[in-house]
């Protein structure tokens, strides 16, 4: 097949992970008998050094004319200073906007030479793998009224039936990819939105008989994700409690670095590693690109419909692993490997 893919690299370590995640797309291309265009793009804060504009029209233009857009980070402290509207940030959110996504997807995976690494005890986290599939533009970040004065700062939680419905389209479809399996998390005990929320899912999942559908509250579901990790498949939840347990499920792997996301639903998929821009790390040929090169493959999965491809992507990251070879930041017996090597590493074994 072909396709075209906009690349943002964006500050801090972004480039230096992208080019490896690229270079995995090339080795598949080959392999495929694909071409991907690929079209570098500035955002964040390269794009305020280049033009003034963390989003430039003529970026946006351009990955609305492609068929999926890989990030890489965004951000340094030396714009921290800056108005909200010409921050590195702004520019991500704007672009996520502007594609219009609204599913986040975020999988938590704990491999087995990393559980030894995770917080949990081993034989808790062992097993682990699951994916938050979180709502990402409506709720209490979005909604109104919202306000703030010197007495009163107020926001809104209130979801509409469209926006539950085609969010739980996205986990129920995500659901048949993997195990078949969806917990809807809300707090319908107490919000009127959640209550809206059940009942959505309930009926969405009629058309979903293959998937098997449970609820959880979110605090329950809080307490079972440092309980019972492995008992996940897909988790599906609003902004709010989607923002904090996939951070909470994230910490549970072992690495930052390793944690890839996929954001859908909107005219472009965006694609990007979980971690930021980590300027203490950028330059210096350390930072871990796995999230990077997984998260290509989730684009690969997603946006180009090339599910063997996506699996021979991720198996490669794992064989690596599996070696025991990594970057520095990973509990693995031979974390000496640069960025560059480990993408090559990957590289090499794909088959
Ligand atoms: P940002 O403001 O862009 O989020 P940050 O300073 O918060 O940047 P993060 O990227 O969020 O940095 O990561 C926090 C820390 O985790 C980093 O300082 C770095 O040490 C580590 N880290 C993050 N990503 C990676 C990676 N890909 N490889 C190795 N270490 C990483
Ligand atoms: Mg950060």
């Amino acid at each position: 097949m072909k396709a075209r893919i906009a690349v943002l690299p964006g500050d801090g370590i972004g480039p230096e992970v992208v080019r490896e995640a690229l270079g995995c797309l090339d080795r598949i291309a080959d392999l495929g008998g694909h071409t991907f265009v690929c079209q570098a793009l500035p955002v964040g804060g390269a794009a305020l050094d280049a033009c003034g504009d963390p989003l430039p029209a003529s970026t946006l233009e351009a990955c609305l004319a492609s068929d999926a857009v890989l990030l890489g980070a965004v951000g340094h402290p030396r714009f921290d200073a800056n108005p909200n509207p010409l921050k590195p940030e702004t520019g991500l959110l704007r672009l996520r906007a502007g594609l219009g996504v609204y599913a986040n997807l975020r999988p938590a995976f704990v491999h087995p030479m990393l559980a030894g690494a995770s917080p949990l005890r081993e034989e808790i986290v062992r097993g682990t793998d699951m994916m938050i599939v979180r709502e990402l533009a409506g709720g209490l970040y979005f909604a109104e009224p919202r306000s703030l004065t010197a007495e009163r700062g107020v926001n809104t939680l209130a979801y509409a039936r469209f926006e539950v419905e085609r969010i739980a389209r996205a986990a129920f479809e995500a659901a048949r990819g993997r195990r078949r399996r969806v917990t809807s998390v809300d707090k319908a005990n107490v919000l009127e939105s959640s209550q809206l929320w059940r009942t959505v899912v309930k009926e969405v999942a009629a058309d979903y008989p293959d998937v098997a559908l449970d609820h959880l509250y979110v605090d329950a579901c809080a307490m079972a994700i440092v309980t019972r990790p492995a008992s996940f498949d897909v988790i599906l939840t609003d902004n709010m409690f989607g923002d904090i347990l996939s951070d909470e499920a994230s910490v549970l792997t072992g690495g930052l670095g390793m944690l890839p996301s996929a954001s859908l639903g909107g005219a472009v998929a965006l694609f990007e590693p979980v971690h930021g821009s980590a300027p203490d790390l950028a330059g210096q040929d350390v930072a871990n690109p796995f999230g990077a090169i997984l998260s290509a493959a989730m684009l690969l999965r997603h946006a180009l419909g090339l599910a063997a491809e996506a699996a021979a992507l991720e198996a490669a990251v794992y064989d690596v692993l599996a070696s025991g070879r990594g970057t520095r930041d990973l509990a693995v017996p031979r974390a000496t490997l640069g960025t560059a090597e480990a993408g090559e590493a990957v590289r090499a074994a794909l088959v």
